[in-house]
């Protein structure tokens, strides 16, 4: 074929990938989906219209993969997550197809703006923070790396709340994302599972005289299946994420069942129906919540049951189930699996419990998230009684094994016996779900070293001690194709001109190839014009939104994720009102125009977290408009901090903060994407920080505060933050400028909470890390007046991040912990 007849055939082509193919697609996307011409189009039918030209050729690829998979039985992993907070997708497909430019052309000739386009996607929130961004970025990592996967999850109708400021307080509105349609999605509406609640377990004899159980649930629901295609970069692999919405089952359908009871009908539909209606806003799992609990057992099942499908439709037995499946359980959010599995091959498939448990046992792979105590989730074994009668004996026949392994394993010590019981016998009993989870699992991880020695050494020590060889570290990391390529395109395209190709996008550790260039001037400069556009770019966005557009050339300072008292915002806020008082003394303070920004939202039933962010914007006020000041401080909150919004920011941060206490923060992620796009970081020896200290360089990381273990020593000999208060004259003045009412227009009661409990418990020790933090707070400043030594430091940080690619990641589960294989997919036109 001639290369003319070659692109008439690909503009034939339904799902061709030229410019004009694309063009052809979108229009009759735009007329034949939404009856609408380009003259009365609204920027949602662009979208719209830009989305399903974009799916139809995901779905090619998709089907192709799962054929592929299905041929070569390859090893699925199974991402079990209660969470996966996407981001937008469109920009995202795009790049991973590799036709952002075909597209971006096809645009221009309809004289289409392509970034109102991009811009009009609502991002599906369907997480609360970093846990649920991880979730997400393994789903691209899978898929990039060609491992075959199913991520599995629940499709909440109303996902993470969105946050508006109002009068400085965080106020939360629902999220609506669904209203517009979901174009990325394919209901399945004949896939589907009943799931069960309540009622009672029963013995029965089978024909053979074996003894069997069932469970009789009260009540039962219906899971639906709606999938979500998910592209790898640069391959042809196309993996799936499945998330279950709950729906009244056929028999509450009005026709047939309950004639005479219309609105008890309706009634127990709307029920069925409440279980995917919402996320949890809250960050760290809460006990008591009935709703939840359901969510959990609700999601889990029918993932479950979805495995076993397949599996019985490829070989029509489960025998060798555990070869074939490798869950991973995202925390203990999806714990319930292990008692759920157990049930569904005993009493559904009738295996025998040796078998069942070795094969739960090999499947099962367990992520723990947290050390924080309050935030290791339990549930009332009254609860269970009440809504998984089953699932609760086979916990206690599973801890009843479990502890007689443990009293063989360590003679005479009933008191580990009690520590690490499935059940928490002390006040009010309690099924703790990380024990369940561990005992359920082959392996379990941490997600940063620090994190993963302190599991080790802490909550699951006892874990340790008997099965040592189960444990492990996986740190985590982000995907750099929608953390580098699509928010921060001007400096992907500066990188892949300075290497001479774009191989980095998915072999992000071959950036070291360019750190000969970070002493080069003429790239120090133009990386600075990328930085300085970022920032400009950010400078207009905030100032259409918060009335204040901060000088991009000025330093900015950003601290964006979830409010928590670990993370220490108040921690910045202090020194940021140390510095005001510098300059109310002396107008002639010698002080580098910084510009602060916040972001991030707080719990709706966490007070002290949404205090912080009044204060926060209760400064700004001040601040910004002191004439004093005189622009060389500002102080702004960016409100809404979701996925969309923080690919505004990453590229436009100089410095990024990452203060949390050491210990407190498992790994973070947050940290990551600043330094891929070449943020400084000021941080404590904490989760992943170390990590990336060590791999930048320790004089590229400006690093303060106690260890960890230095934390622990102090906790244990007795910390008095009172004394810090007294003794440190800078720290006492500005708790005392916050105390004194010139924030809160001379009301001494509003912040007084913070302040009191800052100076008399200050759990967090905000007040012992101060001083360190404001020394190499004054260390950035001296540095950030030296370009180009600056510039070195931010190449470097790029340069040295291949580590942190959730690629890596995922090839370290694959190799260590799931043993799977890559399945590469090939596309035959
Ligand atoms: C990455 C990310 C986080 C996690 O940030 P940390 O600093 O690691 O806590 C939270 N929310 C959003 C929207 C993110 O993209």
């Amino acid at each position: 074929m001639n290369q003319l007849s070659a692109a008439a055939a690909d503009e034939r082509t339904r799902t061709g990938l030229s410019k004009e193919a694309l063009s052809r697609a979108f229009l009759d996307n735009l007329f034949y989906l939404q009856g609408r011409s380009l003259d009365v189009a609204t920027d949602n039918n662009l979208y719209q219209a830009a989305a399903f030209t974009v799916r139809d050729r995901l779905l090619e690829r998709w089907i192709r993969s799962a054929h592929v998979y299905k041929e070569q039985n390859a090893r699925t992993v199974c991402y079990l997550s209660a969470e996966f907070l996407l981001g937008p997708h469109l920009a995202n497909n795009l790049i991973n197809l590799g036709i952002i430019e075909a597209a971006r052309a096809a645009g221009d000739e309809l004289d289409l703006d392509f970034e109102q386009i991009l811009e009009s996607e609502e991002e599906p929130g369907l997480g609360n923070g970093g846990l649920g961004r991880l979730a997400a970025c393994y789903m691209d990592s899978l898929a990039t790396t060609q491992i075959p996967a199913i991520g599995y999850g629940i499709r909440y109708e109303f996902g993470i709340f969105d946050q508006v400021i109002v009068d400085g307080w965080q106020v939360e509105k629902g999220d609506t994302w669904l209203r517009n349609g979901n174009p990325w999605e394919i209901p399945r509406p004949k896939l589907a599972f009943p799931v069960g609640f309540g009622g009672y377990s029963e013995e029965y004899a089978d024909e053979y005289g074996v003894v069997r159980h069932r469970w009789r649930p009260e009540l039962q629901i219906n899971g639906v299946a709606y999938d979500t295609p998910i592209m790898g970069y640069g391959v042809n692999n196309v993996n799936l994420l499945r998330l279950w919405r709950s729906e009244a089952p056929e028999s509450f359908n009005f026709g047939a069942f309950n004639v005479g009871d219309y609105y008890g009908a309706v009634h127990a539909k709307i029920g069925a129906e409440t279980i995917s209606k919402v996320l949890y806003p809250n960050d760290e799992p809460e006990a008591g919540k009935e709703l939840r609990l359901k969510q959990q057992f609700f999601f889990v099942s029918c993932s479950l049951q979805d495995m076993i499908r397949l599996q019985l439709r490829n070989t029509g037995t489960l025998e060798h189930f555990s070869e074939k499946f490798a869950v991973q359980l995202n925390d203990t959010h999806p714990a319930l699996a292990v008692a759920e599995l157990m049930r569904l091959l005993m009493d559904e498939h009738l295996m025998g419990w040796e078998q069942a448990w070795t094969i739960t046992r090999n499947t099962c792979h367990f992520t723990n998230h947290t050390l924080l105590p309050e935030a290791l989730e339990t549930w009332p074994v009254e609860l269970f009684e009440r809504l998984l009668p089953r699932h609760l004996e086979i916990i206690y026949a599973i801890n009843q094994r479990f502890l007689d392994e443990v009293r063989v394993r360590f003679l005479n010590d009933e008191a580990r016996v009690a520590r690490m019981s499935l059940i928490d016998e002390g006040g009010g009993r309690k099924v703790r779900m990380a024990h369940l989870a561990a005992v359920g699992s082959r392996a379990i991880n941490g997600v940063a070293e620090l994190h993963s020695e302190l599991l080790k050494s802490t909550v699951m020590k006892d874990f340790n001690d008997l099965w040592p060889e189960r444990f492990h570290n996986v740190t985590n990391g982000v995907t750099p194709r929608r953390f580098m390529v699509v928010s921060n395109p001007e400096l992907a395209a500066l990188i892949t001109e300075t290497c001479g190709n774009d191989r980095w996008v998915s072999d992000l550790e071959s950036l070291r190839d360019l750190e000969p260039h970070a002493e080069d001037h003429a790239l120090q400069q133009r990386w600075r014009a990328v930085k300085t556009n970022a920032k400009r770019e950010l400078s207009d966005w905030l100032g259409a939104r918060t009335g204040y557009a901060p000088d991009p050339e000025s330093l900015f300072d950003v601290q964006a994720k979830r409010f928590h008292e670990y993370k220490r915002q108040h921690l910045n806020l202090l020194h940021i009102i140390w510095l005001y008082e510098q300059i109310k003394q002396n107008a002639n303070t010698d002080l580098t125009p910084r510009t602060f920004i916040f972001g991030g939202k707080a719990a709706p039933g966490y007070f002290m977290a949404k205090l912080m962010i009044k204060l926060i914007n209760a400064v700004g006020e001040v601040i910004n408009k002191d004439p004093q000041v005189n622009g060389t401080l500002r102080v702004l909150f960016m409100p809404d901090f979701n996925v969309k919004n923080g690919q505004r920011l990453y590229p436009a941060a100089d410095l990024s903060e990452q203060i949390s206490l050491a210990g407190k923060e498992a790994s973070g992620t947050g940290n990551m994407k600043f330094s891929m796009n070449g943020a400084l970081t000021i941080g404590t020896l904490d989760g992943a920080n170390i990590e990336i200290r060590d791999e930048v360089g320790h004089e590229n990381f400006f690093l303060f505060g106690m260890t960890a273990t230095e934390v622990q020593q102090r906790q244990e000999a007795g910390y008095q933050p009172w004394e810090y208060y007294q003794r440190n004259e800078q720290l006492r003045s500005a708790i005392d400028l916050i105390a004194s009412g010139l924030f809160s227009h001379g009301d001494a009661e509003l912040f007084r909470p913070l302040t009191e409990n800052l100076i008399h418990h200050d759990p967090f020790m905000v007040l012992a890390d101060f001083e360190d933090y404001r020394e190499r707070q004054q260390e950035v400043d001296r540095a950030y007046r030296d370009a180009h030594h600056w510039d070195r430091m931010s190449i470097l940080n790029t340069t040295r991040m291949g580590k942190f690619s959730s690629d890596r990641s995922i090839r370290d589960y694959a190799q260590r912990i799931w043993q799977v294989e890559p399945t590469p997919v090939e596309v035959h036109d």
